[in-house]
């Protein structure tokens, strides 16, 4: 399973949990502040679109470990139709 991640930039206090529980070590932190003056949270894969070399197997730890609810988690097939979420803001 594939999976690829977007953290709310604006959420993100920058408290490194995200990046210390990823098994595939591809959260960093971003060299951009946000609004509230934090370092926030950056998924290293955001812009790989080439689904052989995305490490991210959407396997969550990142999003349930946010203790701000900034992360939202997307499987992705070879068929991006069938593209589905894991947000635990609405569960
Ligand atoms: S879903 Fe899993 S593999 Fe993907 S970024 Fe989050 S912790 Fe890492
Ligand atoms: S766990 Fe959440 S608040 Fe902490 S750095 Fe990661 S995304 Fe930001």
């Amino acid at each position: 399973m594939k999976g690829r991640i977007e953290i709310d930039r604006e959420r993100c206090k920058g408290c490194g949990l995200c990046i210390t529980v990823c098994p595939k070590k591809q959260i960093e932190i971003s060299e951009d502040l946000n609004t509230k003056g934090y370092y926030p949270a950056r998924f290293k894969e955001e812009h790989v679109r080439d689904l052989k070399i995305v490490k991210c197997t959407a396997c969550s730890l990142c999003a349930v470990t946010c203790p701000d609810v900034a992360i939202d988690v997307y499987r992705e097939s070879k068929d991006e139709s069938e593209e589905t979420t894991d947000d635990p803001k609405e569960g």
